[in-house]
C-alpha cells in the first residue's frame, strides 16, 4: 500500500495556498536528513502553473498544481542512485549530503522538478514532506492547506483513477501524481444569420472527429455552441437549423483550442414561418410582462406601515424620516417645528390602514 497525490483540476481555484504553504514549511528551514532549507526565491517545490485556452471572446483558465512525480522510475534516481533513494511509501528523496556538487540530478528530470541551489552546490526539490508523515502527519503540508480538497494524497487503492492523467513527459517513468479534469481541448462557435444580422438559436451542432466518432449539441440563446474536454484532433462541423442550407465548416485543434469565429447561416426558407430571434425574444418577454401583470393584480394590498414615514418639511423642502411616536419633532436639516405635519401624516396613514383591513 503507498499513498499518490490527486489533484481534480476542476475543483482548483488557483488561490496558491499549497504554493504558499510549502514555502512556508521549507524556506529558511531545513529537515535533515530529509532536506537543507529551500531558498526564499527561485524555487517552487509546488508552483500552481496557469494554462490559458480558447481564443476572445471564448478564453478559459485552468490552475494545474504541478510538482515531483515521485516517479517509481524516477529518471533523477538512475542520475545519481547512490544520491536519491525511493522510500517504502513512494516518496522519492535526494539525500542532502550524498548529493552535493551533483546537478546531473536536476539536468535528469523531464519535467524541471528539480532546482540546483547554487549556494549549496545542492539539486532541491519536493520531499512529500516525508518529515510530517514520519512524525504523526496524514497529508503533506500544501495538501492539508487546500481549501477545496483539489489536491489530496491518497491510497492508490483507495481511489478511482481509470479517468486520471499523468504529465505526457514523464510517459513509461510511473509518475504518482495523477490529475482528473486536465484540461482537454474545447471548440467554440457562434452561428449567425447575415442577412437580418441576428443569432440563429436552437441550430443543430456535430462534431466529428477524425475517429467518425460525433458529438452534438444546439445553438443556446446568444447563438453560441461550445464542446469542452475534446481530444486534440481534427474535426469537421456540421450545422442545420430549420429553414437554413446546412453548413459544414472544419477545424484544426491539434495544437490550441478554438474559438471558431461567427459561422454564417443562410436562410433558404420562408421568413414568416420562422420567427427570427429578435422575435422570439420579444414574444418572451411580452409573456413574462403579462404574467407579472397577472401576479400584480392578484396580490392582495398591503396598508402601508405608519411606526415609520418620512415628510417634506414645508420651511426647507427637504425628505425628513420620524415616525409617529416620536411626538415633538424638528427638522434635521432647518429645525423648523414639524411635530402637526407629523401627526396630520401619521392619522392620514391610519386611517388608511384602517380601511384596508376593513
Ligand atoms: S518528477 Fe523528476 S524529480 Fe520527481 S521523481 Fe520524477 S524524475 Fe525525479
Ligand atoms: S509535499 Fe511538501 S515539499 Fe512537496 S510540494 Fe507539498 S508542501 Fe512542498
Ligand atoms: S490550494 Fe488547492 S485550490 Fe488552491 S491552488 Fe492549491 S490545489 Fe488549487
Amino acid at each position: 500500500m503507498s499513498k499518490v497525490f490527486v489533484v481534480d483540476i476542476d475543483k482548483c481555484n488557483g488561490c496558491h495556498n499549497c504554493q504558499v504553504a510549502c514555502k512556508d514549511e521549507h524556506c529558511n528551514q531545513a529537515w535533515p536528513p530529509y532536506a537543507e532549507a529551500q531558498p526564499l526565491t527561485g524555487q517552487f517545490w509546488m508552483k500552481v502553473k496557469e494554462k490559458e485556452r480558447g481564443q476572445v471572446p471564448v478564453v478559459r483558465l485552468s490552475y494545474i498544481p504541478w510538482m515531483c512525480n515521485h516517479c517509481e522510475d524516477a529518471a533523477c534516481m538512475k542520475a545519481a542512485p547512490d544520491a536519491v533513494h525511493r522510500r517504502e511509501d513512494g516518496l522519492v528523496i535526494i539525500d542532502p549530503e550524498k548529493a552535493k556538487g551533483k546537478r546531473e540530478i536536476a539536468d535528469a528530470c523531464p519535467v524541471g522538478a528539480v532546482y540546483y541551489n547554487e549556494e549549496l552546490y545542492l539539486p532541491q526539490k519536493c520531499t512529500g514532506c516525508a518529515h510530517l508523515l514520519d512524525n504523526g502527519w496524514d497529508v503533506p503540508r500544501c495538501v492539508d492547506a487546500c481549501p477545496t480538497e483539489a489536491l489530496r494524497y491518497v491510497e492508490e487503492s483507495e481511489v478511482d483513477l481509470n479517468e486520471a492523467t499523468t504529465l505526457s513527459e514523464l510517459d513509461g517513468a510511473g509518475p504518482r501524481v495523477y490529475y482528473l479534469n486536465y484540461p482537454k481541448r474545447f471548440v467554440a462557435g457562434l452561428v449567425f444569420d447575415p442577412e437580418v444580422e441576428e443569432v440563429v438559436v436552437g441550430a443543430e451542432v456535430k462534431l466529428t472527429g477524425s475517429d467518425g466518432k460525433t458529438l452534438e449539441t444546439t445553438t443556446d440563446d446568444f447563438g453560441d455552441f461550445k464542446f469542452d474536454q475534446v481530444e486534440a484532433d481534427v474535426y469537421r462541423i456540421d450545422l442545420s437549423a430549420d429553414g437554413y442550407a446546412d453548413k459544414t465548416v472544419q477545424t484544426d485543434v491539434r495544437e490550441i483550442d478554438r474559438f471558431v469565429g461567427d459561422i454564417e447561416l443562410e436562410f433558404s426558407g420562408d421568413r414568416s414561418a420562422y420567427p427570427s430571434a429578435a422575435e422570439t425574444a420579444r414574444a418572451q418577454r411580452a409573456a413574462a410582462e403579462l404574467k407579472w401583470t397577472e401576479m400584480r393584480a392578484s396580490m392582495k394590498t398591503v396598508a402601508p406601515a405608519t411606526a415609520n414615514f418620512a415628510v417634506v418639511c414645508p420651511s426647507c423642502g427637504k425628505k425628513v424620516n420620524t415616525n409617529a411616536e416620536a411626538g415633538s419633532i424638528r427638522c434635521q436639516f432647518c429645525k423648523a417645528d414639524l411635530t402637526e405635519l407629523v401627526k396630520e401624516k401619521a392619522a392620514e396613514l391610519a386611517a388608511k390602514k384602517a380601511a384596508a383591513q376593513a
